[in-house]
């Protein structure tokens, strides 16, 4: 089986409900805090790893008392952290507010996150891997030394521009699979997208700057992935009774990236992903909510 590595980011949610948000220079109850494990790279390496991929992650903790559940929450899991880094100062940490109307307010603290150099990404990982995954949740420069390596090392380069920002000319070659939510595909290409025509539109922009491919993930309405010159495939999402989209996208790009990893073609890679991003949205949280690979199968069967 291929061997996956994610670099990425290594969050703890902490998740408080309001009746409403406080105004400024207020303070209210809250009615307690949840620690959720998360981080668009943790949840993209669980959601790679429950879908059967083998997977190590690269990221930074800190030195507090959130590292340890952080960790751990990765390898029960089974994802490999022996190359996780632990930084001074704290680890990366969401606050999150949710109102009884729904909203949430969210505050992010970078931490270690940001913290993470070049020099920490041990080479002999890079060197054993088939395929990178990436975000934009830790510093660029640390994304651009991974995909100039994992190019001289032929390991296929996956990356999530989340948060999006712009990426320079001359890394879009370095990129085999670009994968964009609307909002990212729109902020990158300079197209609106709210349809598959304009998803289409965005991605063959996409193309045109170097990407190998690109995959268009829509919501509800499903994804559309385009390689060079080739028939665009669409693949419609299923229907469910979706209770919290948070960790779609992650686990859609985890799942993609474990079926690839086990020999699956594309057409059924983009069906195994749609399946397993369709069983997180039924379920509350970010990591609880991707589904292993046993539950996926069964969806499908
Ligand atoms: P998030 O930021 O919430 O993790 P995202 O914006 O990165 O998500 P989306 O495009 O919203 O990613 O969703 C990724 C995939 O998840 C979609 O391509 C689709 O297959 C699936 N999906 C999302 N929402 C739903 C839904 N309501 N019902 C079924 N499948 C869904």
């Amino acid at each position: 089986m291929s061997r996956i590595i994610v670099a990425g980011s290594i969050n703890m949610d902490l998740v408080n409900h309001v009746k409403e948000f406080p105004k400024p220079g207020e303070t209210i109850h809250g009615r307690g805090v949840d620690y959720l494990p998360g981080g668009k790279g943790a949840n993209q390496a669980v959601a790679a790893s429950l879908a059967g991929g083998d997977v190590t992650m690269i990221g930074a903790v800190g030195e507090d008392s959130f590292a340890e559940p952080l960790l751990s929450s990765l390898s029960e899991r089974g994802v490999a952290t022996g190359s996780v880094v632990r930084k001074p100062g704290t680890s990366g940490l969401a606050f999150i507010t949710v109102s009884d109307a729904g909203e949430n307010q969210i505050i992010l603290s970078e931490g270690s996150n940001g913290k993470l150099r070049p020099e920490d990404v041990p080479a002999k990982q890079l060197a054993d891997a088939d395929v990178i995954v990436l975000q934009n949740e830790i510093p660029w420069e640390t994304n651009l030394h991974v995909m100039q390596a994992s190019r001289s090392e032929r390991a296929k380069v996956v990356y999530n521009p989340a948060p999006v920002r712009q990426i320079p000319a001359d890394a879009y070659p370095l990129i085999d699979l670009l994968v964009v939510n609307e909002t990212e595909a729109a902020g990158l290409s300079g197209i609106e997208v709210a349809s598959q025509q304009d998803a289409a539109r965005a991605g063959r922009e996409l193309l045109s700057r170097g990407a190998r491919s690109v995959l268009v993930t829509l919501g509800a309405k499903g994804s559309l992935y385009l390689e060079g010159d080739g028939q665009p495939i669409f693949t419609p999402s299923f229907r469910v009774r979706a209770v919290d989209t948070t960790a779609a996208g992650d686990t859609f790009i985890g799942a993609f990236v474990a079926a690839g990893a086990q020999g699956l073609d594309t057409p059924a890679a983009l069906r195994f992903a749609t399946a397993a991003s369709a069983i997180a949205v039924t379920r509350e949280g970010a990591q609880a909510s991707i589904p292993t690979r046993r539950e996926i199968e069964s969806f499908l069967a």
